[in-house]
């Protein structure tokens, strides 16, 4: 039988959320602990759509929580692994620079990624290059063997596997659609049944802010959604490339650029693209849902991004609508990639937080307020530091929950 007053309710089961769960259960055995999703199964958003890499934290700006976080995150999802059976592979990454104008962004991103702890980190020329990739075009690039490749649906299903062994419920199918306090408790309407909690832990990714402000807590951001669309490489030609190849990053926006990523299973998969998207589940270049476009239209900040960012905006969308533009951009990096090798297309959903500025949030935000934390930013690399994160709202909760 299901417990009917819980301490704490988690919303969300993508991985930050059941990292979150599995550590509250390791730490405080004693509480009362639910995950609730929309969903019939586990890390079927962002978490399940992404691209599988367990990144080094190169590119973060030494200080900001993304760089600590992944730096630890790393080691400790490998720990985990390791511990837990799940399998991974650390066939290190490069980021080349193609064009001469790209090699002082390259030599600063080393430069960040050592002043972030990033072990083996290295500035490589052409020959390694070529030893590395034979494949890839390029001058120069950052060779980094703490990079690796892992499927997170698996990490997921191994975070909620613990998190129900410890006693800890996980309910499916159960949609958050009100959240009210009565008492000391906050009363959480589902589609099919009522719950109540002491506390609440928002993981809702893609709808984080929404939940928030049914907590009557607006933090003066919105999640815009930007799809980001890729394309399997054909099985024969995934031989082109051994391991991970991505682009000098523009330093100005969040995303890495169409890359090509070696999925943990073998496969090959290049972008992702990142284009506006009109809904917040808009997995096809025809999705659209009216309450998602009109609260990223009625926003401020959305307009005011748009006016900072409309050049690489519409760029994306050209590419997006334009096969030959996207290839051109895979041919920058490996000039043998041929249009029919690009087979079945895919996508996945970023959660990008846009602040009223119309600045896109870079770095995670966690914020507590009045007996919740709120998860409103883990873009990438948030599965990679999904343990540390979840460690860092276990040590919130205990602080302001005083659990
Ligand atoms: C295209 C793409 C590529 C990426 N690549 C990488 C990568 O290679 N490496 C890396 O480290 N990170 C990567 N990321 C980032 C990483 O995937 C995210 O940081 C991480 O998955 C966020 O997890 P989450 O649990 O916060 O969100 P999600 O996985 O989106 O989980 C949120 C959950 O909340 C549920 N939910 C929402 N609203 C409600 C409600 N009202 N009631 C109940 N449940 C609700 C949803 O159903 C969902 O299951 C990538 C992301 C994308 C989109």
């Amino acid at each position: 039988m299901k417990k009917s007053i819980y301490d704490i309710a988690v919303i969300g089961a993508g991985i930050i959320g059941l990292a979150t769960a599995m550590q509250l259960t390791n730490k405080f055995p004693s509480l009362k602990i639910v995950v609730l999703d929309k969903e019939n199964v586990t890390a079927e958003h962002q978490t399940g759509h992404n691209s599988g890499v367990i990144h080094a934290g190169i590119y973060y700006k030494p200080g900001s929580a993304k760089a600590s976080f992944c730096y630890t995150g790393n080691k400790e999802l490998r720990q985990f692994c390791d511990e837990n059976d799940v399998p991974y592979k650390m066939c290190g990454k490069l980021v080349i620079a193609v064009n001469e104008h790209e090699i002082p962004m390259l030599e600063e991103l080393h430069k960040r990624g050592t002043a972030n702890g990033v072990e083996g980190l290295q500035i490589i020329g052409k020959d390694e290059l070529s030893e590395k990739e034979p494949n890839a075009a390029g001058l120069k690039a950052i060779w980094s063997p703490n990079t690796g490749i892992i499927d997170y649906k698996k990490v997921t299903e191994s975070y909620a596997g613990l998190f129900k062994k410890n006693g800890g419920d996980l309910i499916l199918n159960s949609k958050v659609k009100s959240l009210n306090r009565e008492n000391k408790n906050i009363v959480l309407e589902t589609e099919n049944k009522t719950i109540k909690s002491k506390h609440i832990i928002n993981c809702a990714g893609l709808h984080a802010d929404q939940i928030a402000r049914l907590m009557g807590h607006d933090a003066g951001i919105r999640i815009v959604p930007f799809r980001g669309e890729y394309y399997s490489i054909s099985k024969a030609r995934g031989k082109l490339i051994n391991g991970l190849i991505y682009p000098v990053p523009d330093p100005a926006m969040p995303f890495l650029g169409v890359h090509f990523t070696t999925r943990i299973d073998g496969t090959v998969e290049a972008g992702p693209n990142a284009v506006l998207a009109f809904a917040r589940e808009g997995y096809s270049k025809f999705s659209f849902n009216l309450p998602d476009a009109f609260n990223t239209l009625a926003f401020p900040g959305f307009w005011k991004m748009s006016a900072k960012h409309w050049k690489t905006g519409l760029a994306e969308q050209y590419r997006s609508i334009n096969k030959n533009s996207f290839l051109k951009s895979l041919q920058y990096l490996v000039p043998d990639i041929k249009m029919s090798d690009l087979t079945e297309p895919g996508s996945g959903v970023r959660a990008q937080a846009v602040d009223k500025a119309g600045n896109l949030l870079q770095d995670f935000s966690i914020i507590e307020a009045n007996s919740a934390i709120h998860v409103l930013s883990a873009p990438s690399p948030g599965a990679t530091s999904s343990l540390t994160i979840g460690k860092h709202i276990v040590e919130l909760a205990r602080k302001n929950f005083e659990l």
